[in-house]
């Protein structure tokens, strides 16, 4: 998703001024980028069309940077899409606070159980787990054993009723001053009514302060489905998103919010005990959106370098030779990746008030370019050749002045300087990365 999503702002980025269709053309690559990401089709449309609208109303086109302002505005969309701000888990006025945990088989209910007290645990709460699955032989050995790596002690009451077990859970936490009851339920492959009626029984009997649903991030849009399913039934209040750390496209983490109206409050990242986070909306955008703009500006550079022509300039370069050809060939890929003044703008380290006191006219290099094509070819090769009268004739020839063709052979003569100073591992690693 982030590559495809960065595709659709490279193109943005090579433009200088936007136009309207320039956002709409953008923005259909991002809906698809979405729709392949596997993000409900609803939740993709309204996204980009809340982004075109701000784009097109917010001055954006006008800007310097619009496209910067656009990624902007997709960066603050993506994060509102998923809720905005984290959500917390709830402490009722009396403890314990219970959660019920929720979901299909192999969700990760057992596993993420224990994570989270082991969360719990270390911000110096004191969790109670509790083995609410009673179906599955294994399944409290299982909790056992995870709640022993958690450190956090596990309630059980082997096959007896799990409503019953729930409500002397809650009990025993009061007796034993336990603030958080986390109840592992059990799972069914599909969501049936027997399991439905199960969770709501364990619901109405222990009146959860939170009802987590766990969703594998790896079902795309199926968990969404799944969890507007629960979420219809059980009124859940928050999302566990699991195995985030597989080969998901990310489109759970973005639809689950709008389609069910519930924030995701954690993501499971692997099958370790300290694979958890808590949910952070702007982070998982950034992450969605991300590389900064260095990385994208050598990309940029990557996709429209003719790489052949760049490796013979960057070898010269290193070798120290250059000439009004290659000069030539880098005003012509310059031009390619846009303003100057905007490629500058990302480079690390560049002082924007020092470059708004720069002079850079990008009209000066077409200047430059057209005094280099009234030179022969055999003065291109051999700047030395370049006497007075030579000059004069090269100045008629684009009818510029002698100081215009002096500036230009100065130029040449600092690059080959500079070069110099950046012979050596340092600078051939720059050019490799440019595409040399
Ligand atoms: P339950 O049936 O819902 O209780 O699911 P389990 O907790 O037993 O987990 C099912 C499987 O998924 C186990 O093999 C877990 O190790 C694995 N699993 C759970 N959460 C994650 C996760 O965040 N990442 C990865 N990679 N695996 C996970
Ligand atoms: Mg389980």
């Amino acid at each position: 998703l982030a590559d495809k999503l960065g595709n659709a702002f490279k193109k943005l980025k090579s433009k200088g001024k936007l136009t309207e269709s320039d956002v709409k053309e953008a923005m259909r690559e991002v809906r698809l980028a979405l729709l392949e990401a596997d993000v409900n089709y609803k939740v993709a449309k309204d996204f980009t069309a809340r982004i075109t609208e701000r784009a097109v109303g917010e001055d954006v086109m006008e800007s310097l940077t619009p496209a910067q302002m656009v990624i902007k505005i997709v960066n603050e969309e993506l994060t509102a899409l998923m809720g905005g701000s984290e959500e917390r888990l709830k402490m009722p006025a009396h403890p314990p606070a219970v959660i019920m945990m929720c979901g299909l088989q192999g969700a990760g209910k057992t596993t993420h159980s224990a994570k989270l007290a082991k969360m719990l645990k270390s911000r110096g709460s004191r969790p109670l787990l509790v083995a609410g699955d009673i179906y599955r032989p294994a399944a409290i050995k299982q909790l056992q054993v995870v709640g022993a790596q958690a450190g956090v002690p596990v309630f059980e009451m082997g096959t007896e009723d799990p409503v019953k077990i729930a409500q002397a859970a809650v009990r025993h936490a009061r007796d034993y001053g336990n603030d958080y009851v986390i109840i592992d339920t059990a799972g069914r492959l599909q969501i049936d009514e027997a399991l439905m009626n199960e969770l709501k029984n364990i619901k109405e009997a222990v009146n959860p302060t939170d009802i987590l649903l766990v969703v594998d991030a790896m079902t795309g849009q199926e968990a969404v489905n799944v969890a507007k399913s629960f979420d219809d039934l059980l009124d859940i209040t928050g999302v566990i998103l699991t195995k985030l750390d597989g080969d998901t496209r990310g489109g759970a983490a973005l639809s689950v919010k709008a389609i069910t109206g519930k924030p995701i409050k954690f993501a499971g990242t692997g099958e370790k005990i300290d694979d958890l986070e808590v949910f952070h909306p702007d982070r998982m955008a950034s992450r969605i959106l991300g590389m900064g703009d260095v990385l994208s500006l050598i990309e940029d550079a990557q996709a429209k370098i003719d790489e052949k022509s760049a490796a013979r300039t960057a070898e010269r370069m290193m070798q120290n030779k250059m000439d009004f050809n290659d000069l030539l060939e880098q005003f012509r890929q310059v031009k390619k990746m846009g303003p100057l003044k905007g490629i500058l703008s990302k480079l690390p380290g560049i002082n924007s008030s020092k470059l708004d006191e720069m002079d850079i006219d990008d009209r000066i290099m077409d200047r430059n370019a057209a005094i280099i094509l009234s030179m022969t070819p055999e003065e291109r090769a051999k700047p030395e050749l370049l006497q007075a009268s030579r000059k004069r004739r090269i100045a008629a020839g684009c009818g510029m002045k002698v100081e215009d063709v002096n500036r230009l052979c100065n130029q040449l003569k600092q690059m080959q300087k500079l070069m110099k100073q950046f012979g050596g591992k340092k600078g051939k690693k720059m050019m490799a990365r440019m595409g040399g």
